[in-house]
């Protein structure tokens, strides 16, 4: 077996190592890291919640009515007045019966995923799915089955193939890494045809996409049967933590019964859940926030075209500029932090090999000049 100082030094000569940095103060564009002021573009707090005054203001009011700890699971005693509203808000906001919170995304994925399919099923994925549905579908009995990024012809294909007793269709809504969306109109036709049901992961969608933020869904206006299994997440867009899965009554109640990330895991604290519905109330109320992140993404993609950078196709808040090579990416990264910006490169095994790229992220508080700023860096590194 190869030692760990031997996977180390191999990581480090194939660019691949990762290192944390250090940040102080709250997110936002302009933090202190690694003890400099840096710009950052890599946040997945799209509308700027993480620090906002009144989500602020209702997690420390939560904290003097219910202190830090939840103290148990939900199942025990763990479960508040505060998670409860929260969930009755979220299931009112996405338009489903119920809602019910887990503790991170991660958790809630593995929890539907296992909990729903087993000996016999299959568990269909896009290529580019989140790391934790895919092990999600590992660690359920089914078999996991993947199909070419956003490609229809290759999901019918592999169904005709391989079938399963239960058939789940998982997908990003839109895809971390990437910023595309998937045509889950498509995925829930092809579903109808198979008796599959189909799960999205909207991680990336809620919050930013649709009128009132509802997300993928509600950008391609598809009905409540199309998908009957909506995850969401809450430490992105919503800028506070956790995560919520949103269905029929029966399918709530079945995960609060079978979920075992759900059951056998700490509540999150309630003031999060305080929190959370304050910054719920934003989402859904000022809309010009994403009014204000359509009009950045379109302002920082005229100027990439008129500086000759060559994008990846996204309207999402999630923009790419491909590099290939890990160690390209890792250079102009190091480049653009050297002159006080922060954009990662994301390389393997976080996307397929040769296709690592910078991530650029924007969000609502991001100003013109900042982006600019970026832009002229991104101009003169490349
Ligand atoms: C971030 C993310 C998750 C995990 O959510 P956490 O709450 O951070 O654990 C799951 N799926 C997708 C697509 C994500 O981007």
């Amino acid at each position: 077996m190869q030692t760990l100082t031997d996977t180390l030094a191999q990581l480090q000569s194939d660019n691949l190592y990762r290192q944390r940095r250090i940040t102080q103060g709250p997110q936002g564009p302009k933090q202190i890291i690694d003890g400099k002021e840096c710009l950052t573009f890599c946040s997945n707090d799209y509308l700027g919640l993480a620090n906002h005054p009144d989500v602020v203001e209702a997690f420390k009011k939560a904290v003097d009515e219910y202190g830090v700890g939840s103290g148990a699971s939900h199942l025990v005693n763990g479960h508040s007045k505060a998670h409860h509203q929260l969930e009755e808000e979220l299931a009112e906001f996405t338009g489903r019966e119920r809602a019910l919170l887990f503790s991170t995304g991660y958790m809630a994925n593995l929890g539907v995923v296992s909990a729903l399919t087993g000996r016999g099923d299959v568990v269909y994925e896009d290529k580019l799915n989140h790391a934790s549905l895919i092990d999600a579908a590992r660690l359920s009995d089914a078999k996991l089955v993947r199909y070419t990024h956003l490609d229809m012809d290759s999901l019918s294909e592999q169904i005709n193939h391989h079938g399963g007793e239960n058939k789940l269709i998982v997908t990003d809504g839109v895809f971390s890494m990437d910023g595309d969306i998937a045509s889950v109109d498509k995925i829930s036709e092809i579903a109808q045809q198979h008796s599959a049901t189909v799960m999205i992961d909207d991680a990336h969608g809620l919050g930013v996409l649709g009128m009132s933020g509802a997300g993928t869904l509600e950008l391609l206006h598809l009905q409540n049967d199309d998908v009957p299994i909506l995850m969401g997440t809450l430490g992105k867009a919503f800028g506070t933590f956790g995560a919520f899965v949103a269905g029929s009554e029966d399918l709530i109640e079945y995960l609060i019964n079978k979920a075992r990330t759900y059951i056998y895991t700490t509540a999150l604290p309630p003031a999060v859940a305080e929190a959370t519905r304050a910054s719920l109330n934003i989402v859904k109320n000022e809309i010009w926030l994403r009014e204000q992140l359509q009009k950045l993404i379109s302002y920082f993609r005229d100027g990439a075209v008129q500086r000759g950078l060559v994008l990846a196709e996204s309207f999402t808040p999630i923009q790419l500029l491909m590099m290939g090579d890990a160690a390209d990416a890792l250079n102009v990264s190091n480049k653009l932090k050297q002159q006080g910006i922060l954009v990662p490169a994301i390389r393997p095994p976080t996307v397929p090999e040769g296709s690592a790229r910078l991530r650029i992220t924007l969000s609502a508080i991001h100003t013109e000049a900042q982006i600019d700023q970026l832009l002229d860096a991104l101009e003169k590194v490349k």
